[in-house]
Protein backbone atom coordinates (compact mmCIF):
# COMPACT_ATOMS: atom_id res chain seq x y z
CA UNK A 1 0.00 0.00 0.00
CA UNK A 2 1.59 3.60 -1.13
CA UNK A 3 1.18 5.33 2.33
CA UNK A 4 4.08 8.36 1.91
CA UNK A 5 4.99 10.01 -1.29
CA UNK A 6 8.78 9.62 -0.05
CA UNK A 7 10.87 8.05 2.02
CA UNK A 8 14.65 9.21 3.14
CA UNK A 9 16.26 5.83 4.24
CA UNK A 10 19.13 4.90 6.55
CA UNK A 11 20.32 8.40 6.96
CA UNK A 12 21.48 9.54 10.20
CA UNK A 13 18.66 11.51 11.48
CA UNK A 14 19.11 14.79 14.08
CA UNK A 15 16.97 16.81 15.56
CA UNK A 16 17.88 19.63 18.19
CA UNK A 17 14.84 20.49 19.64
CA UNK A 18 14.05 16.54 20.85
CA UNK A 19 17.97 15.65 20.85
CA UNK A 20 16.88 13.11 18.25
CA UNK A 21 20.36 11.36 16.82
CA UNK A 22 19.83 8.19 15.17
CA UNK A 23 20.18 6.02 12.41
CA UNK A 24 16.43 5.91 10.93
CA UNK A 25 14.01 6.57 7.65
CA UNK A 26 11.75 9.23 6.97
CA UNK A 27 8.19 8.76 5.92
CA UNK A 28 6.53 11.85 4.15
CA UNK A 29 3.31 12.77 2.91
CA UNK A 30 1.29 15.38 1.52
CA UNK A 31 4.54 17.89 2.20
CA UNK A 32 4.49 16.97 6.01
CA UNK A 33 6.73 14.23 7.70
CA UNK A 34 4.43 11.61 8.82
CA UNK A 35 6.98 9.16 10.02
CA UNK A 36 10.43 8.68 11.54
CA UNK A 37 11.35 4.58 12.23
CA UNK A 38 13.50 2.43 11.06
CA UNK A 39 12.62 -0.24 8.58
CA UNK A 40 9.99 2.08 6.73
CA UNK A 41 9.26 -0.29 3.59
CA UNK A 42 10.14 1.17 0.54
CA UNK A 43 7.40 -0.25 -1.44
CA UNK A 44 5.19 1.79 0.78
CA UNK A 45 6.37 4.89 -0.93
CA UNK A 46 5.82 6.60 -4.71
CA UNK A 47 10.24 7.33 -4.38
CA UNK A 48 12.65 6.84 -1.91
CA UNK A 49 15.81 7.49 -1.32
CA UNK A 50 19.06 6.25 0.07
CA UNK A 51 21.04 8.40 2.57
CA UNK A 52 23.13 5.62 4.31
CA UNK A 53 25.68 7.31 4.76
CA UNK A 54 24.39 11.09 5.62
CA UNK A 55 22.83 13.41 7.79
CA UNK A 56 19.49 13.90 7.77
CA UNK A 57 18.85 17.40 9.13
CA UNK A 58 15.65 20.14 9.11
CA UNK A 59 15.96 21.97 6.00
CA UNK A 60 18.74 24.60 6.84
CA UNK A 61 17.47 28.03 7.03
CA UNK A 62 19.26 31.52 6.75
CA UNK A 63 18.16 34.28 8.20
CA UNK A 64 20.69 36.65 6.07
CA UNK A 65 20.95 36.10 3.10
CA UNK A 66 20.61 39.06 -0.42
CA UNK A 67 18.75 37.76 -2.82
CA UNK A 68 16.67 40.72 -4.68
CA UNK A 69 18.29 43.99 -3.83
CA UNK A 70 16.16 46.68 -5.78
CA UNK A 71 19.68 46.83 -8.20
CA UNK A 72 19.48 42.98 -8.92
CA UNK A 73 15.90 44.37 -10.47
CA UNK A 74 18.72 44.33 -13.72
CA UNK A 75 20.57 41.23 -15.02
CA UNK A 76 21.28 39.07 -11.80
CA UNK A 77 17.45 38.84 -11.04
CA UNK A 78 16.97 36.00 -9.27
CA UNK A 79 20.54 34.52 -8.81
CA UNK A 80 20.84 34.83 -5.34
CA UNK A 81 18.05 32.27 -5.11
CA UNK A 82 19.52 29.41 -6.73
CA UNK A 83 22.41 29.90 -4.99
CA UNK A 84 21.01 29.35 -1.80
CA UNK A 85 19.05 26.65 -2.55
CA UNK A 86 22.58 24.90 -4.49
CA UNK A 87 23.89 25.39 -1.04
CA UNK A 88 21.52 23.45 1.14
CA UNK A 89 19.22 26.13 2.23
CA UNK A 90 15.46 25.53 2.07
CA UNK A 91 14.43 28.85 3.75
CA UNK A 92 15.95 32.10 3.67
CA UNK A 93 15.08 35.43 4.80
CA UNK A 94 16.48 38.32 2.28
CA UNK A 95 18.08 41.38 4.70
CA UNK A 96 17.22 44.49 3.31
CA UNK A 97 14.93 43.73 0.13
CA UNK A 98 12.38 44.68 -2.33
CA UNK A 99 9.29 42.93 -2.45
CA UNK A 100 9.29 43.63 -6.46
CA UNK A 101 12.77 42.53 -6.64
CA UNK A 102 11.83 39.39 -4.30
CA UNK A 103 8.57 38.59 -6.89
CA UNK A 104 10.16 39.06 -10.00
CA UNK A 105 13.16 37.24 -9.22
CA UNK A 106 11.18 34.19 -7.99
CA UNK A 107 9.56 34.38 -11.36
CA UNK A 108 12.55 34.58 -13.60
CA UNK A 109 14.59 32.38 -11.00
CA UNK A 110 13.29 31.16 -8.22
CA UNK A 111 14.59 27.43 -6.69
CA UNK A 112 11.77 26.34 -4.62
CA UNK A 113 13.18 27.84 -1.58
CA UNK A 114 10.68 29.74 0.87
CA UNK A 115 11.66 33.41 0.90
CA UNK A 116 10.83 36.29 3.44
CA UNK A 117 12.16 39.37 2.91
CA UNK A 118 12.75 42.47 4.73
CA UNK A 119 12.46 46.17 3.41
CA UNK A 120 15.16 48.33 3.39
CA UNK A 121 15.59 51.78 4.31
CA UNK A 122 17.41 53.98 2.10
CA UNK A 123 16.74 57.76 2.12
CA UNK A 124 16.06 58.81 -1.76
CA UNK A 125 14.67 55.71 -2.38
CA UNK A 126 11.94 54.07 0.27
CA UNK A 127 12.20 57.18 2.60
CA UNK A 128 12.55 60.68 1.95
CA UNK A 129 15.68 62.69 2.46
CA UNK A 130 16.27 64.44 5.70
CA UNK A 131 15.01 64.42 9.26
CA UNK A 132 12.12 61.67 9.65
CA UNK A 133 9.56 62.27 11.96
CA UNK A 134 7.69 59.56 14.44
CA UNK A 135 4.81 59.60 12.02
CA UNK A 136 6.85 59.73 9.14
CA UNK A 137 8.51 56.37 10.21
CA UNK A 138 5.46 54.39 11.22
CA UNK A 139 4.49 55.28 7.61
CA UNK A 140 7.87 53.65 6.41
CA UNK A 141 7.15 50.57 8.36
CA UNK A 142 3.37 50.15 7.51
CA UNK A 143 4.15 50.41 3.80
CA UNK A 144 6.90 47.83 4.18
CA UNK A 145 4.54 45.52 5.73
CA UNK A 146 1.71 46.19 3.29
CA UNK A 147 4.05 45.14 0.49
CA UNK A 148 4.44 41.92 1.46
CA UNK A 149 7.84 42.53 3.93
CA UNK A 150 7.81 41.02 7.23
CA UNK A 151 9.40 43.75 8.27
CA UNK A 152 12.78 46.88 8.19
CA UNK A 153 16.40 46.27 7.70
CA UNK A 154 18.50 49.38 8.80
CA UNK A 155 21.33 49.19 7.15
CA UNK A 156 23.18 51.53 9.63
CA UNK A 157 27.06 51.07 8.41
CA UNK A 158 25.09 52.01 4.34
CA UNK A 159 22.67 54.49 5.34
CA UNK A 160 22.95 55.54 8.72
CA UNK A 161 19.90 57.25 10.50
CA UNK A 162 20.74 59.71 13.50
CA UNK A 163 20.09 57.69 16.97
CA UNK A 164 16.71 58.74 17.87
CA UNK A 165 15.70 57.59 14.57
CA UNK A 166 17.59 54.81 14.60
CA UNK A 167 15.93 54.16 17.89
CA UNK A 168 12.49 55.29 16.29
CA UNK A 169 12.57 53.10 13.68
CA UNK A 170 13.49 49.79 16.58
CA UNK A 171 10.63 50.64 18.45
CA UNK A 172 8.02 51.34 15.82
CA UNK A 173 8.80 47.74 14.76
CA UNK A 174 8.02 46.27 17.66
CA UNK A 175 5.37 47.68 18.13
CA UNK A 176 3.42 46.51 15.33
CA UNK A 177 5.24 42.94 15.85
CA UNK A 178 7.31 43.38 12.19
CA UNK A 179 10.59 41.93 11.94
CA UNK A 180 13.54 44.39 13.15
CA UNK A 181 17.10 43.54 11.43
CA UNK A 182 19.96 46.34 12.30
CA UNK A 183 23.27 46.59 10.77
CA UNK A 184 24.98 48.47 13.41
CA UNK A 185 25.92 52.53 12.67
CA UNK A 186 24.70 55.61 13.58
CA UNK A 187 25.40 58.86 12.70
CA UNK A 188 27.15 59.34 15.70
CA UNK A 189 28.97 55.86 14.91
CA UNK A 190 29.92 52.92 12.21
CA UNK A 191 29.71 49.78 11.26
CA UNK A 192 32.44 48.79 14.28
CA UNK A 193 32.45 48.16 18.06
CA UNK A 194 31.54 51.45 18.70
CA UNK A 195 27.95 50.77 16.95
CA UNK A 196 27.58 47.75 18.75
CA UNK A 197 27.91 49.51 22.05
CA UNK A 198 25.54 52.11 20.91
CA UNK A 199 22.80 49.32 20.91
CA UNK A 200 21.59 48.96 24.47
CA UNK A 201 20.86 52.86 24.34
CA UNK A 202 19.06 52.42 21.24
CA UNK A 203 16.80 49.61 22.92
CA UNK A 204 15.99 51.22 25.83
CA UNK A 205 14.38 48.54 28.56
CA UNK A 206 12.16 47.20 25.93
CA UNK A 207 13.82 47.47 22.14
CA UNK A 208 14.25 44.08 20.37
CA UNK A 209 15.79 43.99 17.64
CA UNK A 210 18.16 41.25 15.34
CA UNK A 211 21.67 42.17 15.23
CA UNK A 212 22.97 40.87 12.23
CA UNK A 213 26.48 39.49 11.35
CA UNK A 214 28.42 40.45 14.99
CA UNK A 215 31.50 39.20 13.59
CA UNK A 216 31.68 42.13 10.82
CA UNK A 217 32.18 44.48 13.94
CA UNK A 218 35.10 42.99 15.48
CA UNK A 219 37.90 43.71 13.09
CA UNK A 220 40.06 45.39 14.84
CA UNK A 221 39.52 48.83 14.26
CA UNK A 222 38.93 50.22 17.43
CA UNK A 223 40.64 47.76 19.94
CA UNK A 224 42.64 44.38 19.34
CA UNK A 225 40.42 41.60 18.02
CA UNK A 226 40.57 39.34 20.95
CA UNK A 227 39.36 42.26 23.16
CA UNK A 228 36.47 43.27 20.54
CA UNK A 229 35.21 39.89 20.57
CA UNK A 230 35.23 39.61 24.16
CA UNK A 231 32.85 42.95 24.49
CA UNK A 232 30.66 42.05 21.67
CA UNK A 233 29.77 38.90 23.35
CA UNK A 234 29.38 40.78 26.26
CA UNK A 235 27.32 43.22 24.99
CA UNK A 236 24.92 40.88 23.13
CA UNK A 237 24.61 38.56 26.19
CA UNK A 238 23.55 41.29 28.78
CA UNK A 239 20.74 42.20 25.66
CA UNK A 240 19.95 38.76 25.75
CA UNK A 241 15.98 39.18 26.21
CA UNK A 242 16.39 41.20 23.69
CA UNK A 243 18.59 40.37 20.69
CA UNK A 244 18.66 37.74 18.59
CA UNK A 245 21.97 37.49 16.36
CA UNK A 246 23.63 35.49 13.71
CA UNK A 247 27.34 35.14 12.42
CA UNK A 248 28.69 34.66 9.47
CA UNK A 249 31.65 31.85 8.90
CA UNK A 250 33.01 33.51 5.26
CA UNK A 251 36.35 35.04 4.95
CA UNK A 252 35.49 37.55 2.27
CA UNK A 253 33.11 40.68 3.10
CA UNK A 254 30.71 42.18 0.67
CA UNK A 255 30.06 45.97 0.48
CA UNK A 256 29.68 49.02 -1.99
CA UNK A 257 32.23 50.47 -3.67
CA UNK A 258 30.57 53.90 -4.71
CA UNK A 259 32.59 57.06 -5.11
CA UNK A 260 31.03 60.21 -5.02
CA UNK A 261 31.80 62.79 -7.34
CA UNK A 262 34.95 64.07 -5.75
CA UNK A 263 36.51 60.29 -5.52
CA UNK A 264 35.61 59.63 -1.88
CA UNK A 265 34.31 56.54 -0.64
CA UNK A 266 30.75 56.20 0.23
CA UNK A 267 30.23 53.01 2.48
CA UNK A 268 31.77 53.46 5.76
CA UNK A 269 32.64 49.74 5.16
CA UNK A 270 35.11 50.27 2.23
CA UNK A 271 36.77 53.15 3.77
CA UNK A 272 37.95 50.61 7.05
CA UNK A 273 38.80 47.84 4.70
CA UNK A 274 40.83 50.60 2.68
CA UNK A 275 42.56 51.93 5.41
CA UNK A 276 42.81 48.07 7.53
CA UNK A 277 45.59 48.04 4.33
CA UNK A 278 46.88 51.54 4.53
CA UNK A 279 45.07 52.41 0.66
CA UNK A 280 43.36 55.65 0.61
CA UNK A 281 39.43 55.50 1.64
CA UNK A 282 38.78 57.06 -2.59
CA UNK A 283 38.19 55.40 -6.33
CA UNK A 284 41.76 55.75 -6.81
CA UNK A 285 42.73 53.25 -3.74
CA UNK A 286 39.97 51.14 -4.80
CA UNK A 287 41.42 50.60 -8.02
CA UNK A 288 44.84 49.85 -6.30
CA UNK A 289 43.62 47.08 -3.78
CA UNK A 290 41.95 45.54 -7.03
CA UNK A 291 44.74 45.24 -8.79
CA UNK A 292 46.99 44.57 -5.46
CA UNK A 293 44.43 41.51 -5.47
CA UNK A 294 43.34 42.56 -1.85
CA UNK A 295 40.28 43.72 -3.23
CA UNK A 296 38.03 41.98 -5.27
CA UNK A 297 34.29 42.82 -7.77
CA UNK A 298 32.12 40.29 -8.74
CA UNK A 299 31.30 39.12 -12.71
CA UNK A 300 28.73 37.15 -13.56
CA UNK A 301 29.92 33.35 -15.14
CA UNK A 302 27.17 30.02 -15.55
CA UNK A 303 28.16 28.64 -12.15
CA UNK A 304 26.66 32.25 -10.20
CA UNK A 305 28.06 35.01 -9.21
CA UNK A 306 32.40 34.66 -9.05
CA UNK A 307 34.81 36.94 -7.28
CA UNK A 308 37.38 38.35 -9.70
CA UNK A 309 40.42 41.17 -9.08
CA UNK A 310 43.65 42.92 -10.82
CA UNK A 311 43.08 44.55 -14.09
CA UNK A 312 40.00 43.06 -14.89
CA UNK A 313 38.05 44.02 -11.42
CA UNK A 314 39.23 47.89 -12.52
CA UNK A 315 37.54 47.72 -15.94
CA UNK A 316 33.99 46.56 -13.95
CA UNK A 317 34.83 49.59 -11.56
CA UNK A 318 35.38 51.95 -13.87
CA UNK A 319 32.39 50.39 -15.72
CA UNK A 320 29.92 50.30 -13.18
CA UNK A 321 31.25 53.87 -12.41
CA UNK A 322 31.99 52.67 -9.21
CA UNK A 323 28.68 51.83 -8.05
CA UNK A 324 29.80 47.95 -8.08
CA UNK A 325 30.00 45.32 -5.29
CA UNK A 326 33.58 45.21 -3.61
CA UNK A 327 35.00 42.61 -1.34
CA UNK A 328 37.86 42.38 1.26
CA UNK A 329 39.35 39.25 2.94
CA UNK A 330 38.90 40.83 6.25
CA UNK A 331 36.89 38.22 8.11
CA UNK A 332 38.82 36.77 10.84
CA UNK A 333 38.27 33.07 11.01
CA UNK A 334 39.20 33.35 14.66
CA UNK A 335 36.54 35.73 15.36
CA UNK A 336 34.00 33.43 13.36
CA UNK A 337 35.05 30.91 15.25
CA UNK A 338 34.85 32.01 18.91
CA UNK A 339 31.54 33.66 17.78
CA UNK A 340 29.71 30.80 16.85
CA UNK A 341 31.00 28.80 19.30
CA UNK A 342 31.00 31.36 22.55
CA UNK A 343 28.60 30.26 25.25
CA UNK A 344 27.80 32.46 28.47
CA UNK A 345 27.54 31.30 32.24
CA UNK A 346 24.26 29.36 32.03
CA UNK A 347 25.87 27.29 29.31
CA UNK A 348 23.50 28.97 26.48
CA UNK A 349 25.14 29.98 22.97
CA UNK A 350 25.58 33.98 23.08
CA UNK A 351 24.44 34.20 19.26
CA UNK A 352 21.80 32.28 18.23
CA UNK A 353 22.92 31.23 14.30
CA UNK A 354 24.54 30.59 11.80
CA UNK A 355 24.10 33.52 8.75
CA UNK A 356 25.66 33.22 5.59
CA UNK A 357 24.77 36.97 4.49
CA UNK A 358 25.28 35.39 1.21
CA UNK A 359 22.59 34.75 -1.53
CA UNK A 360 23.65 36.29 -4.50
CA UNK A 361 27.28 37.02 -3.01
CA UNK A 362 29.82 33.82 -3.85
CA UNK A 363 29.78 33.15 -0.14
CA UNK A 364 27.35 30.79 0.61
CA UNK A 365 29.32 28.51 3.06
CA UNK A 366 26.84 27.69 6.23
CA UNK A 367 26.92 24.36 5.79
CA UNK A 368 30.75 23.75 4.47
CA UNK A 369 32.42 26.00 7.27
CA UNK A 370 29.54 24.50 10.08
CA UNK A 371 31.07 21.36 9.00
CA UNK A 372 34.44 22.07 9.49
CA UNK A 373 33.87 23.65 13.08
CA UNK A 374 32.43 19.82 13.85
CA UNK A 375 35.19 17.89 12.67
CA UNK A 376 37.55 20.66 14.65
CA UNK A 377 35.11 19.70 17.56
CA UNK A 378 33.92 22.95 17.85
CA UNK A 379 30.43 22.25 17.28
CA UNK A 380 28.61 18.99 18.47
CA UNK A 381 26.09 17.18 15.35
CA UNK A 382 22.81 18.28 17.15
CA UNK A 383 24.42 21.70 18.04
CA UNK A 384 25.39 22.52 14.17
CA UNK A 385 21.34 21.52 13.55
CA UNK A 386 21.11 23.90 16.15
CA UNK A 387 22.93 27.06 14.58
CA UNK A 388 21.79 26.22 11.22
CA UNK A 389 18.10 24.99 11.18
CA UNK A 390 15.94 25.19 15.07
CA UNK A 391 16.88 28.60 16.33
CA UNK A 392 16.77 30.12 12.87
CA UNK A 393 13.08 28.96 12.67
CA UNK A 394 12.84 30.49 16.16
CA UNK A 395 13.98 33.53 14.83
CA UNK A 396 11.18 33.69 12.34
CA UNK A 397 8.69 32.09 14.51
CA UNK A 398 8.51 28.98 12.20
CA UNK A 399 6.92 26.32 14.72
CA UNK A 400 6.83 23.59 11.53
CA UNK A 401 10.02 24.46 10.70
CA UNK A 402 13.68 24.01 11.82
CA UNK A 403 12.43 20.53 13.42
CA UNK A 404 12.35 17.08 12.69
CA UNK A 405 9.84 15.47 13.80
CA UNK A 406 6.69 13.93 12.95
CA UNK A 407 3.79 16.28 11.90
CA UNK A 408 6.55 18.88 10.44
CA UNK A 409 7.11 20.35 7.26
CA UNK A 410 8.90 17.98 5.30
CA UNK A 411 11.54 21.15 4.62
CA UNK A 412 14.75 19.01 4.71
CA UNK A 413 18.27 18.92 3.95
CA UNK A 414 21.07 16.07 3.53
CA UNK A 415 24.67 16.81 4.36
CA UNK A 416 27.38 14.17 3.28
CA UNK A 417 29.72 14.33 6.26
CA UNK A 418 32.76 12.80 3.87
CA UNK A 419 32.43 16.08 1.15
CA UNK A 420 31.23 18.38 3.99
CA UNK A 421 28.39 20.03 1.82
CA UNK A 422 24.72 19.69 1.05
CA UNK A 423 23.47 16.72 -1.00
CA UNK A 424 19.89 16.49 -1.01
CA UNK A 425 17.07 18.84 0.06
CA UNK A 426 13.60 19.10 -0.46
CA UNK A 427 11.08 21.80 0.64
CA UNK A 428 7.37 20.57 1.33
CA UNK A 429 8.83 16.96 0.28
CA UNK A 430 9.63 18.10 -3.28
CA UNK A 431 13.10 17.93 -4.21
CA UNK A 432 14.80 21.42 -4.79
CA UNK A 433 18.39 20.62 -4.97
CA UNK A 434 20.75 17.55 -5.73
CA UNK A 435 24.45 17.53 -5.25
CA UNK A 436 24.53 21.34 -5.76
CA UNK A 437 22.15 21.36 -8.60
CA UNK A 438 19.32 23.24 -8.40
CA UNK A 439 16.04 21.29 -9.52
CA UNK A 440 13.54 23.33 -7.82
CA UNK A 441 11.88 26.49 -9.11
CA UNK A 442 9.23 29.15 -7.93
CA UNK A 443 9.13 29.62 -4.42
CA UNK A 444 7.21 30.49 -1.55
CA UNK A 445 7.37 33.87 0.20
CA UNK A 446 6.62 34.33 3.90
CA UNK A 447 5.10 37.32 4.14
CA UNK A 448 2.74 38.83 7.72
CA UNK A 449 -1.36 39.19 7.98
CA UNK A 450 -0.92 42.74 7.00
CA UNK A 451 1.17 41.63 3.19
CA UNK A 452 -1.22 38.79 2.81
CA UNK A 453 -3.52 40.72 0.17
CA UNK A 454 -0.35 42.01 -1.82
CA UNK A 455 1.31 38.96 -1.71
CA UNK A 456 -1.38 37.12 -3.35
CA UNK A 457 -2.71 39.51 -5.89
CA UNK A 458 1.29 38.34 -7.38
CA UNK A 459 -0.31 34.83 -7.83
CA UNK A 460 3.13 33.58 -5.62
CA UNK A 461 2.66 30.74 -2.98
CA UNK A 462 2.85 32.33 0.24
CA UNK A 463 2.70 31.48 3.82
CA UNK A 464 1.53 33.65 6.71
CA UNK A 465 4.03 34.36 9.58
CA UNK A 466 2.87 35.19 12.82
CA UNK A 467 5.98 36.95 14.26
CA UNK A 468 4.74 37.33 17.89
CA UNK A 469 6.01 33.93 17.68
CA UNK A 470 9.48 35.48 16.39
CA UNK A 471 12.30 34.95 18.86
CA UNK A 472 12.82 38.34 19.95
CA UNK A 473 9.30 38.65 20.78
CA UNK A 474 8.97 35.14 22.03
CA UNK A 475 12.09 34.55 23.77
CA UNK A 476 14.03 31.35 23.30
CA UNK A 477 11.97 28.57 24.28
ZN1 LIG B 1 23.87 41.49 4.83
Amino acid sequence: MVQYDLVIRNGRVLDAESGFDEISDVGISKGVIERIAQNIDPSDATDSIDASGQWVIPGMIDTHVHVANASDLGRIRGLGLQMVAAAGATTVIDLGGSMDALVAGITARGSGVNVGSLGYLKPGETVPEGRLSPDMILDIVGTALEAGSLGIKLWGGYYPFTPDETARFISTANSLNAYVAYHVGTTETGSRLDGLREVPALLGSTGRVHVAHINAYCRGSILPIEQEIHEALEIIDDLRDQIVSEVHLAKPNFTLGKCDEDGNVLADVVGNCLRLENYEPTDEGIRAALRDGYASTVEETRIGLVLVSGERSVELFDAGNTDVPMSFPVNNATTAFQLTTARNSSNEFVIDAIGSDAGALPRNVNIEQAMRLVRFGGLEPLELVLKLSLNPAKMIGLGSKGRLSEGKDADITVIDPEAGSASYSFVAGEMIMISGRVVGSGGTILTTERGEKTVKATGIPYERVDLTQAMMYAGRD
